[in-house]
């Protein structure tokens, strides 16, 4: 077992190197590139993810795992050796079931298909991607058929996002959330009057807005030592390692507090790799895929923490400060309110908390719906509309503003969305436990003195990287994954607000 560990280990070396050189390679280019830069850079990072991919999928690592996980399950479950192998011996099933001329052929599509996502959404013509989501749909099917093993297709994609979560885990946890998040994002509408969100939208010049962003990531707990903070139009987060984990946001001179937001969900994102085990950090575990896991820690600085009265009574005077004159005559409560304004909208990512959810849920059904065949591409802006209107109001006037709003689908990336919810709500459980651990963390962050946060959800969450699922992980930190303190949340929340 010590040779092949050792074996084992120098390839795992190799792929964390990998993982980092990507991650510097998409970092530069969504930053510092020139724009002639691309196409060099699309045919590097092609040849890296290649590497990436065949690595995971060796017969190496297969005939090493063949040795390793009968000994892997005589660890201790939560040791970072018994993590590690597990983990890859998923990855190593998950690359090597698909066929390579399919996966070649999406690969190929994905990059077309994007091509004509974009021209149909600028110019309105969902006709024109029609076919290219149709063939989409298709590959994606026999790709999910290879990964599934429930009957169900689109848990083969799902398993590829989430390890350990299927369509049936998500439509309990799901479906008898909607109708909650309905009555709430309708009492809200009743009474929208009580909040103004354009209070907040003042223009703040981009260095102002960065140099108080650098500032807030400060207060959280992101260490610039082990960091930086760049713009970009989409913003990331991640690193090479735990010395080096980035921030990116954007700057909109006129609606600064989407600059501030930005950051603070990101640096969430980086702290979590900041906050790893270093023996976790040193492996691929630092680069694994819950996304449910990975937007918990971003959710929970961004909103739980960084949409708080509390956090704001000690910040607030500093944004005056750092944005003067331009918010010199707000008053706190009423930034407060603003910055918590809910409104339901057609865009999922200019959603507010209250009604994120629902964006979610729709897509999640539509893509569960599309893998089993059960909605036909051709009649999906009807699906879309039709759904929205039931659980958010609103007919989208055009499809731009509807069914071609993301880009995942084009990108062939089905089973991700229902991550970006189930971490949200866990973001809330998490929150709730970290209250009843320290009961006067409310005062404490009033106080100037957010610390806290960050020292409890390493110890929970981060230091762990990606040695358990979603379940595992929510299992350890908080007995179990419940959906109830994520609406006692938002009803106490928004209850206050908007005086329901
Ligand atoms: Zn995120």
């Amino acid at each position: 077992v010590e040779e092949t560990l050792k074996k084992f280990k120098n390839l795992t070396g190799q792929l964390r190197g990998l993982h980092a050189a990507s991650f510097l390679l998409q970092w530069d280019a969504e930053t510092k590139m020139p724009p002639g830069g691309s196409a060099d850079r699309g045919d590097a990072l092609g040849v890296v993810e290649t590497l990436v991919h065949d690595l995971y999928a060796s017969d190496e690592i297969g005939r090493l795992l063949e040795v390793l996980e009968p000994y892997a399950r005589e660890l201790p479950y939560s040791s970072t050796e018994a993590g590690l192998i597990r983990f890859m011996a998923d990855r190593y099933r998950m690359e090597t079931r698909v066929p390579s001329e399919l996966a070649a052929e999406l690969a190929t599509l994905s990059v077309v298909a994007n091509t004509a996502w974009r021209e149909a959404r600028a110019t309105n013509n969902f006709k024109h991607f029609e076919p290219y989501l149709a063939r989409m749909v298709d590959l994606t099917r026999q790709k999910a058929e290879f990964l599934s093993s429930t009957g169900n297709p689109y848990d083969g994609m799902l398993e590829y996002f989430e390890p350990g979560i299927d369509s049936r885990f998500v439509s309990e946890v799901f479906t008898p959330l909607r109708p909650r998040l309905v009555e709430l994002a309708t009492a809200i509408a009743a009474n929208g009057g009580a909040v103004d969100g354009s209070l907040i939208r003042r223009e703040v010049p981009a260095e102002k807005q960065l140099a108080y962003g650098r500032e807030v990531a400060e207060a959280i707990g992101y260490d610039f030592q082990r960091g930086r903070l760049d713009t970009t139009t989409h913003p990331f987060a991640w690193g090479t390692g735990k010395g080096d984990s980035r921030v990116t946001t954007r700057v909109l001179i006129a609606e600064p507090l989407d600059c501030i937001m930005g950051v603070l969900h990101e640096a969430g994102h980086a702290m979590h790799l900041q906050n790893m085990r270093d023996d976790v950090a040193s492996t691929p575990l630092a680069y694994f895929w819950s996304g449910a896991i990975l937007e918990s820690q971003s959710r929970l600085f961004e909103n739980m923490l960084g949409r708080s009265r509390a956090f704001w009574t000690a910040q607030y005077p500093r944004l005056q400060a750092a944005f003067a004159p331009a918010f010199d005559d707000l008053l706190l409560e009423q930034f407060y309110r603003a910055l918590n304004e809910s409104k339901r909208s057609l865009i999922r990512i200019e959603a507010d908390e209250v009604t994120y959810g629902l964006h979610v849920m729709l897509r999640f059904e539509i893509e569960n719906e599309l893998i089993n065949g059960r909605i036909d591409v051709a009649d999906l802006p009807r699906e879309w509309n039709a759904r929205m209107e039931q659980y958010l109001g609103l007919t989208p006037p055009t499809d731009s503003d509807g069914v071609l709003q993301d880009v995942h689908w084009a990108w062939g990336t089905f089973g991700y969305f229902p991550g970006y919810l189930l971490g949200s709500m866990f973001a809330a459980q998490l929150w709730a436990a970290l209250e009843k651990d320290i009961p006067d963390i409310g005062e404490q962050i009033a106080a100037g003195r957010a610390g806290a946060v960050l020292a409890w959800t390493a110890e929970h969450v981060m230091q762990h990287g990606g040695i358990f699922t979603f379940t595992e992980l929510a299992d350890r930190a908080v007995g179990g994954f419940s959906a109830e303190p994520y609406m006692a949340y938002l009803k106490a929340k928004y209850g206050d607000i908007y005086g329901l």
